[in-house]
């Protein structure tokens, strides 16, 4: 499997569709999903084209993954989540729907069972507001 330029990630960090943008650096992007499966799942997308985890740079993966800490810390904060779920989908078999490498930082709250995968799309005021507030504990 090699990786396809074309993914809607892959146009998303050279600026051909938009985004609401948590955070961005040299490495990653960090994005509100707009499917979320909870109230606050954000993604962190290395820059570096990889399809998945399988064929990424370790070295891509020890710079990405405190940021996905900083994010889950940031996501709970923002969003006064119970815990926070990290995912990672790793071809068609595993779930994974978007080509590009990506973390879900998925704040989870007690008695609330997380949404169905990629289905339901949020409003776009919401999400604006939540990429607001997780940025801004950052
Ligand atoms: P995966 O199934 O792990 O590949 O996850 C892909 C995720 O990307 C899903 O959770 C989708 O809801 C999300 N997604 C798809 N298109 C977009 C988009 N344009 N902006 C933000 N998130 C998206």
């Amino acid at each position: 499997m090699t990786y396809d330029p074309a993914n809607i990630f892959a146009k998303i960090l050279r600026g051909e569709i938009p985004a609401h943008k948590v955070y961005e650096d040299e490495t990653a992007l960090v994005m509100m999903d707009i499917f979320p499966q909870s109230r606050g799942h954000t993604l962190v997308i290395p820059k570096s084209a990889s399809r998945n985890l399988l064929d990424a740079d370790p070295a891509v993966l020890s710079a990405v993954m405190p940021l996905v800490q900083r994010v889950a810390t940031a996501a709970k904060a923002a969003t006064d989540a119970d815990g926070i779920r990290v995912a990672q989908f790793n071809e068609a078999a595993a779930g994974q729907t978007v080509y590009h490498l990506h973390f879900h930082v998925i704040p989870m709250f007690e008695g609330v069972e997380m949404g169905a995968h990629g289905r339901n799309q949020a409003d776009n005021d919401e999400l604006a507001a939540l990429a607001g507030k997780i940025a801004a504990q950052l």
